[in-house]
């Protein structure tokens, strides 16, 4: 079976909006083991849309598209989905009253609503749980055209409470999927270590995805039903363990950050934070986790030296002799920040997040990451590639990696 990702919409031609729709219904389809040979991306035009329609099914079974489901005259894909199939519009009655529940009056509703209830004659109608357009799907002579709206909070639920199922029942497969996520390897060393097997793997495939300094391998495998699944999945998930194992901090929905909570209650941990650069921002990552209060008992943002002074002990001739972003204040800020609080541990950042403030010895990215920790203390330097935000969010998520680390050992 293969589908073809259709983003309608002129917004997205002129790189007004990121495509994110197809980002996530890619994803999904791997997941199903429905293969994507292309994604279209066309603009809101009679002509090309149907045009691209044609094309698409000449290579595709199944097309997904989103977009262009709204009440204005250049909303036309379900017009131009039904020209190619040769079916009417018709009005449905369900898509109508889902429609006039979002106005107080009924009555008042602009005319143009009504164009939201309208699908391609004989299709299957898919309510907006949470917007105005209905969504649809089309199967005519062996093709399949599924058809949802734009706005993501409106396209994502549909796709996982409706289209689902419906993409279960064409692949007839049970799926199962588990995320193995890793940190302290980065994602094209981990791809080319296991280069070879996730090219000969099609069940369960094997899907790298990576995001701020860390990565996730998902894998998915089908089967008959759940049992068959997961005995396909298991030996190849053990694969994983016994190569990166180092590496795995966590499965599925685990993230850095609530593992590290979770391991500090585990081992009876309490923490607090002293941050620089970081503004609060790993504090913040860390109470977002329930349970943190258990563990978390105090965060400092300590931005100017005389706060390092004050709030934290540091020595005002080693921020004189080596400047605030060095190993030697960080290393004080973090025994400071863990003395002062009575905490297990202690842990400070302090760097340059730029864009200005660098020097040739000190450039933008430069981090120190200093923990202490009973009675050591580590302190590591880093460079960190990207922007401000990027450099604050690297520290936040190395912070935690690293200290997990040395929980672990
Ligand atoms: P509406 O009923 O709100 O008009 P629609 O189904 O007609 O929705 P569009 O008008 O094409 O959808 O897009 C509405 C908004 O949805 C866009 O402005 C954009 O913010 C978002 N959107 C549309 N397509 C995508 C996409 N492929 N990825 C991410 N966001 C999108």
């Amino acid at each position: 079976m293969i589908a073809e990702i259709f983003s309608v919409g002129t917004e997205i031609l002129l790189g007004e909006i990121l495509d994110s729709n197809a980002k996530y219904i890619a994803s999904e389809l791997a997941s199903f083991g429905i293969d994507v040979y292309y994604k279209t991306s066309v603009g809101d035009n009679r002509d090309r849309m149907l045009n691209a329609i044609k094309i698409a099914y000449e290579r595709a079974d199944i097309i997904i598209a989103t977009g262009g489901l709204g009440p204005t005259d250049d909303d036309l894909t379900k017009e131009i989905f039904a020209t190619y199939f040769n079916k009417k519009l018709v009005i449905d009655d369900k898509s109508m009253e889902n429609i006039k529940k979002y106005f107080k009056d009924p009555s008042k509703m602009p005319i143009s609503n009504i164009k939201q209830a309208e699908v391609p004659e004989g299709c299957e109608v898919l309510i907006n749980d949470n917007g105005l357009a209905s969504g649809c799907i089309i199967r005519e002579n062996g093709k399949i055209a599924i058809i949802l709206p734009g706005p993501p909070k409106e396209c994502v639920p549909m796709f996982k409470d409706k289209v689902r199922p419906v993409l279960k029942t064409l692949t007839n497969k049970t799926l199962v999927s588990k995320s193995l996520n890793i940190y302290g390897i980065g994602e094209s060393r981990a791809s080319e270590i296991i280069k070879d097997l996730m090219l000969c793997s099609k069940n369960p495939t094997i899907a790298p995805y990576a995001d701020n300094n860390q990565m996730r391998f998902r894998l998915t495998a089908s089967g008959a039903n759940k049992s068959e699944a997961e005995n396909i999945l298991m030996p190849i998930v053990d694969k994983l363990y016994s190569i990166f194992g180092d590496y795995i901090y966590g499965e599925d929905e685990d993230t850095l950050e609530s593992v590290l909570v979770n391991t500090l209650i585990e081992q009876n941990y309490t923490i607090a934070t002293a941050e620089s650069c970081t503004g609060g921002l790993l504090a913040s990552t860390i109470i977002d986790i329930q349970g943190a209060s258990k563990v978390f008992l105090n965060g400092v943002v300590s931005y100017s030296n005389e706060s390092k002074i004050y709030e934290l002990d540091v020595k005002e001739e080693d921020l004189e002799k080596y400047g605030a972003v060095s190993e030697t204040v960080a290393i004080q800020m973090a025994e400071g920040i863990k003395n002062k609080s009575k905490s297990n541990i202690g842990i400070a950042t302090t760097g340059i997040a730029g864009p200005t403030g660098a020097t040739i010895e000190k450039p933008v990215g430069l981090v120190y990451i200093a923990i202490a920790i009973g009675d050591e203390t580590i302190c590591k330097e880093y460079l960190f590639k990207g922007n401000r935000k990027k450099i604050r969010e690297y520290t936040v998520v190395t912070c935690i990696g690293e200290l997990l680390n040395l929980l672990k050992n």
